[in-house]
């Protein structure tokens, strides 16, 4: 017997190949606070698929973190010194 974890055999979204698929977030689910929603949108993706991307949801993650810190940053500059361009 061989635990499938979830997964059920389909066609992952990503790569097109009928092998074990999980469920894939989309968009991913650590943009989002816990407790997560329950009506995240899903797509079958098989593992290689989705570990392969589970390094550029942290990226993206990251990415979208530092904006919004800079732009928090930006505005306090500017109300420091006088609405001036940093
Ligand atoms: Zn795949």
């Amino acid at each position: 017997m061989t635990a499938n974890f979830g997964r059920t055999v389909g066609v992952c979204t990503y790569c097109g190949e009928t092998k074990w698929v999980s469920a894939d977030h989309v968009p991913p689910k650590n943009l989002f606070p816990k407790p997560y929603p329950t009506d995240m949108w899903t797509v079958p993706a098989c593992d290689d698929c989705n570990q392969g991307f589970s390094k550029d949801d942290d990226y993206f993650l990251i990415f979208v973190m530092e904006r919004h810190h800079r732009d928090k940053i930006r505005k306090r500059f500017r109300s420091v010194l006088g609405q001036r361009p940093v």
